[in-house]
């Protein structure tokens, strides 16, 4: 027999063993559910490359948030597909806007349920970027200030009408001191900013665009969202966000981005949140749709990773199933 001084699998013998020394423990109050509410349908309506995942119409929207406040989760993340959109996103802070009314119904049902909404102008703007735009030629731009103040109306509308936290995802500059003001000036000092605070332009997100309805009819986003080559570039907009008043920072997408999570979580202690994007979702739904891996082994040991990364909150389609596993 060897004479080892240390031998670490003692401690990996069983299953308590194991449990004693685990580092990273999930509960269903690490999850936000986001949710896709769209006045232009009845009954829900599937989204083909995110299986499982729905649109859910006004009338389904509040059983939703009951259904998962149910299984325990506490949070969800509103997202709103208009009737009509516009070219000046009309919709995002009309008083009785999608997810304006959704919020009201949510609300006054599971007073308690975490509402956050995204705060974005994409789903509302007929051509689908995240703020205004103007063409020169064969060149468009974001205006970024112009965006800034539609941005500061919906957020404010999203506070009229209940949601505890607003969440941009826009990645205009200096958007979330501008809401912080407008909320506080209004008597909503209590209501949160999680920001999405270093937002990649990335190849996952292709499947939300159709949940949300929001594929940019030209151009793309790498004029506002980040490089994902960027790292220190990253950590800058999240210490600018925090100095603006973020409660709250997100790095968007999760896993391809775990580095800047961590750093993020390291260097400023904030609380922290991650969002596993539709692309991520999609990739191993459809790996288990193959049979190449065990969806609920997948996503309990992506989920971990996320939370061992630093991650205080995690958004992601699978909080109801993960809440069901993790109980059991
Ligand atoms: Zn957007």
């Amino acid at each position: 027999m060897r004479k080892l001084v240390h031998r670490p699998r003692r401690l990996r013998r069983s299953p308590a063993l194991r449990n004693l020394v685990r580092e990273t423990n999930l509960t269903a109050h690490d999850f936000v559910l986001p949710l896709f509410v769209s006045e232009k349908i009845d009954k829900r309506r599937p989204i083909a490359s995110m299986p499982g995942v729905f649109q859910l119409s006004l009338n389904e929207i509040v059983d939703e948030a009951k259904h998962a406040q149910d299984l325990g989760l506490q949070a969800i993340l509103l997202f709103g597909i208009p009737e009509e959109k516009d070219e000046q996103a009309t919709g995002a802070y009309a008083e009785n806007g999608v997810v304006q009314k959704a919020l009201r119904a949510i609300k006054k049902k599971c007073p308690d349920v975490v509402a956050i909404t995204d705060v974005c102008l994409c789903e509302y703007m007929s051509h689908g970027h995240c703020g205004v735009t103007r063409i020169d030629g064969d060149h468009f731009h974001v205006l970024n200030d112009e965006t800034v103040d539609l941005l500061v109306k919906t957020a404010l509308s999203h506070a009229q009408a209940g949601a505890d936290m607003v969440a941009p995802s826009d990645m205009m500059d200096g958007r979330i001191g501008a809401i912080r003001e407008a909320l506080d000036a209004d008597g909503f000092d209590q209501t949160g900013i999680i920001s999405y605070a270093a937002k990649f332009a990335s190849a996952f997100y292709g499947p939300f665009r159709e949940a949300a309805e929001s594929p940019p009819q030209f151009g793309d986003r790498r004029s506002y969202q980040m490089d994902c080559a960027n790292a220190e570039e990253a950590l800058r907009e999240v210490a600018l966000d925090i100095d603006e008043g973020a409660d709250i920072v997100m790095v968007k997408p999760a896993l391809p981005y775990i580095d800047i999570l961590w750093r993020a979580r390291e260097r400023f202690g904030k609380p922290t949140a991650v969002y596993h994007v539709s692309g991520e979702f999609a990739m191993i739904k459809a790996a288990v749709e193959k049979g190449f891996v065990d969806e609920r082994a997948a996503v309990l040991e992506i989920m971990t990773s996320l939370k061992r990364a630093g991650a205080d909150i995690i958004v992601t389609y699978w909080a109801r199933e993960l809440a069901a596993w993790i109980k059991m």
